[in-house]
């Protein structure tokens, strides 16, 4: 539906968050927020011009030197308030996810716990900050190291997890030190305009933490904009690999996680009810619009086709509704493009000659019929030429791959290079101890499916999963936001007299 079909009262007009303050759109570039559910157009977001990018990046920059000054216990006490506004605000934030992304309520509030979990994590901040000391390396020197800020550092971020990804960023970015410049994805930005009001509210300092909506003429002029020091990135590969790229070669640092392909194998000694329950919630929770979903199921040996058997009336039977009626299991595509999109892999597929079984095309949803809805979709049979193997489809299709046994699978496996997470269900401790060891991907999940990290453990992928040093929160978070530094000192009474001329050593 366009814009114009609404009444202008039922679309929100939102607005960055520069500096502490609500800041209209000068830009004259607007995009359309819709509700996926009912396919009506609810909110209608500014795209930043450069101009409006450099403002917020000031006001960030300038917010920077009394911040990164302010004791870490005090920036861990406005991150505690915070966190209790977070869980004030929970049903809320859930709500406004659903609205914009379509997933079912319940989900959206395990996102908002997920990110409640990161904001917990950097109220220890003291603690994490806290380094390490030599005393007396020799002639009354003493050695230690510290953890300093880097400046103003920008999170760009997808449109799947639109407040828990931004909460792997600047809970810990900002407890560092750092002052922060968000632009969240423009397809489902009200959750993060939410966040920087809750901030506010909490005591956060007006410039701490900005936001600025927009698309590739916002995330360029981060890219290249000389104050900015870091950039956090999270979304499809080729522009995670486009955001490391040109980031690094302006000088900045870089974490770009990109898009995944995650496996889970089922050996023919797992608990099958257990891989079917696994596999049914996380290849169509969220109508797969997950980075750590499950889109290829690898079926090893004789369990193939009782797993096809089992799995087959599970898809069919997805309750798939508005995400807010209480027993959604799968809510609809974030948007009609997407779903397009969706629906071609499913094309190709047949086209290729893999086994449709359930086909999620053409699903209605009585009384929402101008929704983003697809039903769930499953095929057999797939071989890894592929397209619907080798790309990423984000949606709510489970490719099932027959191999023979598990040298096979973990082979198929490491040849993908969206190395992101994995899967295998089993109940023989040593296949369960080989399969972690020999696979070649950043998160493993031992009869369990969906393994994202908690807050203090970090998350990340392998190879084309993400591009730089580091993974997102935890301590590879704290490690990314700050700068180290080796401090040597000793005092007048101790100098040595005259100059050195050899390498110093201990004496
Ligand atoms: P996307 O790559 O289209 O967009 C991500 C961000 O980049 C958005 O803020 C968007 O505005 C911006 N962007 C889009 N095109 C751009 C361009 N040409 N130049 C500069 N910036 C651009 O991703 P999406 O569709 O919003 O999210 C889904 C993708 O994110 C999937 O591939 C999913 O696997 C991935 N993802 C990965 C992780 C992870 O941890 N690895 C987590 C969540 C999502």
């Amino acid at each position: 539906m366009s814009e114009t079909d609404q009444t202008p009262a039922q679309v929100r007009a939102l607005t960055h968050m520069i500096n502490g303050r609500p800041i209209d759109g000068t830009s004259q570039r607007f995009g359309d927020v819709f509700n996926p559910a009912t396919g009506d157009v609810s909110a209608r977001v500014p795209l930043a011009s450069v101009a409006e990018v450099d403002a917020a990046v000031a006001a960030a920059k300038d917010a920077f030197p009394a911040w990164s000054e302010t004791a870490p216990i005090k920036r861990a006490r406005v991150l505690f308030k915070f966190k209790e506004l977070l869980d004030r605000h929970h049903d809320e934030l859930a709500e406004l996810i659903t609205r914009e992304h379509g997933k079912v309520f319940s989900d959206a509030k395990g996102e908002v716990m997920r990110g409640i979990e990161i904001v917990e994590f950097a109220c220890g901040i003291p603690n994490l900050l806290k380094t390490d000391f030599t005393d007396q390396i020799g002639g009354g020197i003493d050695n230690w190291n510290l953890r300093q800020p880097l400046g103003v550092v920008a999170g760009i971020t997808p449109f799947n997890f639109p407040m828990m990804v931004p909460c792997w960023m600047f809970p810990v970015a900002i407890a560092c030190g750092n002052t922060f410049v968000l632009k969240p994805s423009e397809r489902d930005p009200s959750p993060s305009v939410r966040l920087a009001e809750l901030l506010k509210e909490a005591g956060l300092p007006d410039g701490v933490f900005n936001v600025v909506h927009g698309d590739k003429v916002a995330v360029d002029a981060l890219l290249v904009h000389p104050d900015v020091s870091a950039l956090s990135f999270v979304g499809s590969t080729p522009i995670a690999e486009y955001i490391y790229t040109e980031g690094t070669k302006h000088g900045k640092r870089v974490q770009a996680l990109g898009g995944a392909k995650n496996h889970l194998v089922v050996m023919p000694d797992a608990d099958l009810d257990q891989a079917v329950d696994a596999l049914i919630g996380a290849a169509y929770g969220s109508a797969g619009e997950r980075c750590m979903a499950i889109s290829v199921a690898v079926a090893v040996g004789h369990i193939a086709d009782e797993l096809i058997e089992k799995l087959t009336p599970r898809v069919k039977s997805l309750k798939i509704m508005n995400g807010m009626e209480a027993e959604a299991e799968m809510g609809p595509l974030v948007t009609a493009a997407h779903r397009v999109k969706v629906s071609g892999y499913i094309d190709a597929g047949i086209d290729a000659g893999a086994k449709l079984v359930v086909d999620g095309r053409g699903h209605q949803v009585p009384g929402h019929e101008k929704g983003f809805f697809l039903g769930g979709t499953l095929f057999d049979n797939v071989t890894t030429d592929m397209k619907i193997y080798r790309e990423e489809i984000f949606g709510p299709v489970l490719c099932v791959v027959r191999v023979p046994d598990f040298a096979s699978a973990v082979e198929l496996i490491n040849k993908n290079e969206l190395a992101n997470g994995v899967s295998c269900f089993t109940s023989d401790g040593g296949v369960a101890r080989a399969f972690s060891r020999q696979i070649q991907i950043g998160m493993v999940g031992i009869n369990v499916p969906i393994p994202v990290p908690m807050a203090w453990h970090s998350f990340g992928g392998w190879k084309k999963s993400l591009f730089g040093d580091h993974h997102a929160y935890g301590e590879e978070g704290v490690r990314f936001y700050t700068r180290y530094k080796s401090i040597m000192q000793r005092w007048p009474d101790s100098i040595a007299k005259g100059a050195e001329f050899t390498m110093p050593v201990a004496k």
